[in-house]
Order: structure tokens, then C-alpha cells, then sequence
């Protein structure tokens, strides 16, 4: 791990220990969280999401939503692109929602993602809502806007731009979104693509959190009513956190309504975006499948999106909502991860990096061996130092 530090638009990078009188207050990978809170999702309206809608959004929509969301809270709301195009040309458009959103701070971030799986569309309308939930609640409601004040949150509605378009799972490369990220990849043929990240919304993604201090992330899906955490194969092992994992599903769970558990004992897959985001940053990553949809119920938008969003019609107190609150606190939760703090120059912009290997699963070569390959990752952000003061903390 590096970290350097140099005043903007100087090109001087001083070693920790030369330059700061910083002090790593605390290094605790996440601890066993306190479960269950106080029910966060206080102030819920009767009946209706925040958009208001009743049936499911357009790529059109999706983007004036999105715009206009920013346009019209510039101090709360920081509209982004990811860096590649999809394989048609698409741009992947998101937006992260935190006080004083434009501020480069070190605040730890909550990524929730939608439409890995392009016909999974509540997962991208409940990431949508969400994001509207929380610019609305923000200064009417104590518990938000506390918690906008601590994290800050990134949300992607539509990953695979392309296959929503189409209404098909796959990308229009027929790629598997959920199955070519890098870590293990190679054991699910034959929709996982010609290589582990071989594909721009893939290398989006990885991208996002390669660049944040992401603590906590969601990727939503439909429609199994549950939260699947690694590992992906049994042969892999429980990983280190498992405890952090249950107990973090176990407080979403009290809110949503859904069961938890591991990807592999769900069902046996390779190359998910779960399992590389908690290698390679060791925060967090949950899978949360949307909607239960059982056979007695419509599939409708009132029922997969509405009634799951809010717990409404039979979901009675179990909302997505609320479990989504939830996954804010424990992004906020410093108990769970790391904080650097120390003193510099106000307008100085701290860097931290990181680069190591990390393989896939055995996978033939053109040697007619059959063996992990190797792949480099680099994890690099940055904050810029505001107080007056000269103190910071970086989450
Ligand atoms: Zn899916």
C-alpha cells in the first residue's frame, strides 16, 4: 500500500511517514456489525414510490431522471459517466448522493449497482427510486440526512446498458455481465466471455470501485428474494468476514424480508462481481435478488417493484427501502472498516494505492497446461484535504 500526498497541481510525491504527521487510528477489518437497528425507513408514505410511477422506466427515462436529479440538486447530487462505452457505443450513466457531493472527501461510499442482467429490470428501478428517496428525504429526515453527512453513495440503475435496451440477460457481445470479472473466473462456460474482463461494462464496474473507498456494495438482481454473499464455489472456502457478511444479511433481511445465504450454496457459478469486489477490497459485497414473485401474486410492476420497494400488499414492513438504509449505516459504520486521519495542508490531495496479482480458476492455456492466470489490480483514490484546520479522516 502506498500513500502520498502533494499540493494540487504539484507533481511531489513524499512518502507517509516524511510528509504527514498522519496516524493510522484504526485498521480493523470488519468486526462483527451490531445487528439489527432501529428500523430506519421512518416517514414512508402510505402508498407510492417516490417517482410516482406506475410502470417501468425507458433508457430515456432512466437518463432524464437522471440528469435531472443532479440539475437540480447540485450540492447533493454529482452526475457521473463510466469510463467505457458499452459494446454498442452506450454511455453507463450513474450518480453519487452525499452533502457537499462535489467535494472530493474521504468519506466511505456505498455502490449499489442494478442490471448486471439486462431483463432484470425491478433491480434497476429499485436503484433508481432509491436515489430519489434519498435527494427527497434529504433535510426533512434526521436519520438521511445524518447519514448523507457521513457516506457518501453511488448508484449505477443499468450496467448493461445494451442488453436492457434488448430486454436480454447477456450484453450484445452475449456475455454473461455476472461472469466475467477476473477473480475465479473460467468455470462458467459458456457465457462468461473469451477472457476475464473482456468486457467495457465489466471493466466499468471495476473501475468504479478500483477508484473509491467502497465499504459496502449492493448488486441488484430478480427475482429470488434472497442475498447471496462468497463465496460463488464451494471449493473456495468461507471467506474471512463470513461473520460480517451473515450479520450484515441478517439486518438487511429484518428490513427486506429475505433469507442470506452463500452464492456457491444458492448455486454454483464463477466470475461474479461479488467475489472480485470483496478479494480485492475486502469491503463487502452482497448480492440482493429482488422479489420473491410467488406464483400466487401478478408479476406486475405493483408487485415487483412497487409492493418490494416500499413493503406494501402482502410485503408488509419488508421493503428494499429499508434494507438499502441499512446497507448506508453500514457503510457508515467505522467499526467495519478503516479510517486514516491525520493533518496537511488544507487543499492538499491525499493518494493511496495499492496494486497486486489476483488469478482466476484453472483454465486451459495455449501450452496445454491448465492453470490460474494471473491478472493485476489496481485500487487508487484520492481526497483533498478541506478543513481549515488541516485534519482530516479518510474512510
Ligand atoms: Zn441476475
Amino acid at each position: 500500500m502506498k500513500v502520498s500526498v502533494g499540493r494540487p497541481g504539484s507533481r511531489a510525491v513524499l512518502t507517509l511517514c516524511t510528509a504527514l504527521a498522519m496516524s493510522l487510528t484504526s485498521v480493523i477489518m470488519p468486526a462483527v456489525q451490531a445487528a439489527a437497528e432501529a428500523a430506519p425507513s421512518a416517514g414512508a408514505p402510505a402508498a407510492g414510490l417516490p417517482s410516482g410511477r406506475t410502470d417501468y422506466r425507458s433508457l430515456a427515462d432512466y437518463e432524464n431522471d437522471l440528469s435531472e436529479l443532479a440539475r437540480r440538486n447540485p450540492s447533493l447530487v454529482k452526475p457521473i459517466t463510466l469510463p467505457e462505452r458499452t459494446r454498442e457505443g452506450r454511455l453507463v450513466r450513474g450518480v453519487e448522493i452525499t452533502d457537499k457531493a462535489a467535494r472530493r472527501d474521504g468519506k466511505p461510499v456505498l455502490l449499489v449497482v442494478g442490471m448486471h442482467h439486462g431483463n432484470e429490470w425491478p433491480s434497476g428501478e429499485v436503484t433508481m427510486e432509491f436515489a430519489l428517496d434519498l435527494v427527497r428525504k434529504y433535510g426533512r429526515d434526521r436519520q438521511i440526512t445524518g447519514l448523507l453527512k457521513k457516506t457518501r453513495i453511488v448508484l449505477v440503475p443499468i450496467v448493461n446498458v445494451d442488453g436492457f435496451v434488448k430486454n436480454t440477460r447477456r450484453n450484445a457481445n452475449n456475455v454473461d455481465m455476472n461472469r466475467n470479472y477476473g477473480f475465479g473466473w473460467g468455470e462458467s462456460p459458456p457465457y462468461e466471455g473469451a477472457a476475464p474482463w473482456s468486457e467495457p461494462e465489466t471493466r466499468n464496474v471495476r473501475d468504479l470501485i478500483s477508484s473509491r473507498q467502497v465499504t459496502t456494495f449492493l448488486t441488484m438482481h430478480t427475482c429470488l428474494g434472497n442475498m447471496l454473499y462468497p463465496p460463488l464455489q464451494h471449493k473456495a472456502g468461507l471467506p474471512p468476514d463470513i461473520a460480517a457478511f451473515r450479520s450484515f444479511a441478517d439486518a438487511m433481511g429484518t428490513q427486506n424480508g429475505y433469507f442470506h445465504t452463500t452464492s456457491a450454496d444458492d448455486y454454483e457459478t464463477s466470475g461474479e462481481v461479488i467475489d472480485w469486489s470483496y478479494y480485492a477490497t475486502r469491503g463487502l459485497g452482497v448480492t440482493v435478488e429482488v422479489c420473491t414473485t410467488p406464483l400466487t401474486l401478478p408479476r406486475t410492476f405493483q408487485s415487483l417493484v412497487v409492493d418490494q420497494y416500499l413493503g406494501t400488499n402482502g410485503y408488509e414492513g419488508k421493503g428494499i427501502r429499508g434494507s438499502f438504509v441499512t446497507a448506508l449505516q453500514q457503510a457508515a459504520d467505522r467499526e467495519a472498516h478503516s479510517v486514516i486521519s491525520g493533518k496537511a495542508p488544507r487543499g492538499a490531495v491525499l493518494r493511496i494505492s495499492k496494486d497486486f496479482p489476483l488469478w482466476t480458476n484453472p483454465v486451459a492455456q495455449p501450452d496445454g497446461t491448465t492453470r490460474p492466470v494471473a491478472f493485476a489490480n489496481h485500487l487508487s483514490s484520492s481526497m483533498e484535504v478541506s478543513e481549515r484546520s488541516g485534519h482530516f479522516t479518510w474512510d
